[in-house]
């Protein structure tokens, strides 16, 4: 198999950095593909060429497989990283990509049409022993059949969409009456966000937690698993905080969820990395739900548990290189928790709340890495996902990474935009979590938006502080804060005088 010598990175933000810094240590060339609106990105000024693909929105730009492989070919590209979201669950593209004589760096195509739709992942993993949700096996289309077997499973059920991503195409369903509507609402959704009307039924699992395992084959027939990582902390479905590993798992049912994933993964031949995602309920039994053929936002709480560079792994597999540790060589070493800093107003629904970054200042120091796509100053853009970071804290025992965690949200100051960084605090500090005894529900069991609001501060302070910075920065004045902000936290201290 070949070397890879330059590799273009089909994405944009904070995923396409941490992947051409990889390549780079490994002296890999690298080359990034731009939309108009990302001309004066950080992954741009990082790669040694840049080509542009096009108008801001993706369709135009980062979904046109063509322009992504003539850029390929433009700049004697090799391979190509597909990095999260974007290309990379698309069959596609793969095929497209080794049709170019270019190495895509992931599964094989088959791979990926297997684990691509829920139902077909179900189905393919069911004959190699991994227990599935009680649900249907086939799409649902009539109406009046798929209420007998709601009525079967029990309710609440959930309705699906089998090409769903993203939490997108989900609907539950607490009784018959309203079966009709959310199915239709599922449908419909599942039509607009992926093309695919085709839904399904699952049994609504109460109060889960989300566990999933990291896996990683070789072109060899090799196959692993990472461990695990906790992400039950959610908004909309979609993971806001992400943990490794879990608190609640014991060595066994670390070792039988494992199994469990590594078998799944075998049953489509899979190689390169891979996460195998389970729901756990409430009696510890656990269910496969999808697999995500592709690298996984979180994964780097896997990496510093770990110590591997799964991005460099990635790359040594899709050249045909053979894994390089079997699954008794692997051991967990500490706790590590991501973050993910969103642009998004918790008080507000967890809506974007897109702008430009007046100030944006990461935290340092010990066990902290932040891996982002931008700077201070630098706007964020309105066309993609809204998320600005994810920090990532890693320490000996799960107690000290979320004191970690704690301290370095309230180093990270961010104004101009709200974000979930409060949000994240408050999680840190909830009992529920740092007990461990949480699932999904968490966001709607224990958050409500007052508790940030109490923590924002009044126009007239905001005024008062931002002219107290003013003045302290031009060296005119140096007054205590402490004056105007009384019996208040240290993060809030932060927000006032920064926002
Ligand atoms: P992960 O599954 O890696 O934890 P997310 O579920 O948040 O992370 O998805 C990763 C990224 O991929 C996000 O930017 C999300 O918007 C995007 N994404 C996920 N699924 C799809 C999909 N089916 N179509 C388009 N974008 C998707
Ligand atoms: P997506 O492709 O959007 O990531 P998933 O099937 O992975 O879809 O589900 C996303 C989230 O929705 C899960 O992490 C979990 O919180 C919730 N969820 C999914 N299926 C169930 C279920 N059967 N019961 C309860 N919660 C579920
Ligand atoms: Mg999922």
């Amino acid at each position: 198999m070949a070397k890879i010598k330059k590799l273009l990175v089909a994405n944009r933000g904070e995923i396409a950095l941490r992947i051409m810094r990889s390549a780079k240590e490994m002296g890999i060339k690298t080359v990034a593909v731009f939309s108009e609106a990302d001309r004066n990105a950080l992954h741009v000024r990082f790669a040694d060429e840049a080509v542009a693909i096009g108008p801001p929105p993706s369709a135009q730009s980062y979904l046109v497989m063509e322009k992504i492989i003539d850029a390929a070919r433009l700049t004697g590209a090799n391979a190509i990283h597909p990095g999260y979201g974007f290309l990379s669950e698309n069959e596609d593209f793969a095929r497209k990509v080794k049709a170019a004589g270019l190495i895509f760096i992931g599964p094989s195509a088959e791979s990926m049409e297997i684990m691509g739709s829920k139902l077909g992942a179900k189905a393919a993993v069911s004959k190699f022993n991994v227990p599935l949700v009680p649900g249907t096996a086939e799409p649902i289309s009539d109406i009046n059949a798929a209420k007998k077997i709601a009525k079967e499973i029990g309710y609440p059920i959930l309705i699906k969409a089998s090409a769903g991503g993203g939490g997108k195409g989900m609907r539950i369903v607490e009784n018959e009456n309203e079966f009709q509507e959310q199915m239709e609402r599922a449908t419909s959704e599942a039509i607009s966000a992926f093309g695919d009307g085709a839904v399904f039924i699952e049994k609504y699992v109460s109060q889960p937690r989300h566990i999933e395992f990291q896996i990683f084959g070789d072109q060899h027939g090799n196959v692993v698993h990472l461990f695990e990582r906790e992400c039950s902390i959610q908004r909309r479905h979609q993971k806001v905080i992400e943990e490794a590993p879990s608190s609640v798992l014991t060595p066994e049912l670390r070792k039988k969820m494992g199994e469990a994933a590594v078998n799944a993964a075998k049953a489509a031949n899979y190689f390169n990395a891979g996460t195998i995602e389970f729901i756990l309920d409430d009696k510890m039994n656990f269910y496969f739900l999808e697999m995500n053929t592709r690298l996984q936002v979180e994964h780097p709480v896997t990496e510093q548990i770990t110590g591997l560079d799964l991005v460099k792994l990635q790359i040594k597999i899709a050249e045909g290189e053979k894994l390089p540790f079997k699954q008794e060589d692997l051991k967990i070493n500490g706790h590590a928790i991501e973050v993910r800093v969103y642009a998004e107003d918790p008080a507000n629904n967890f809506l974007p709340d897109i702008g430009i970054l007046k100030t944006y200042k990461r935290p340092q120091g010990h066990g902290i890495r932040v891996d982002d796509g931008f700077e201070q100053g630098m706007a964020i853009p309105f066309y993609y996902d809204p998320m600005i970071a994810k920090m990532i804290c890693h320490d000996e025992t799960r107690e000290r990474a979320i004191e970690k965690t704690i301290r370095a949200i309230e180093e990270y100051e961010i104004t101009g935009v709200e974000t979930t960084l409060g949000f994240c605090n408050f999680v840190m500090k909830h009992d529920a979590f740092r007990s461990g005894n949480f699932s999904t529900k968490f966001v709607e069991q224990y958050f409500k938006p007052e508790v940030l609001k109490a923590e924002t501060s009044t126009e007239e302070e905001k005024i008062a502080s931002a002219l107290a910075v003013e003045l302290m920065a031009t060296g005119e004045v140096s007054i205590k804060l402490s004056n105007s902000i009384s019996n208040e936290s240290k993060w809030k201290k932060n927000r006032l005088v920064n926002g």
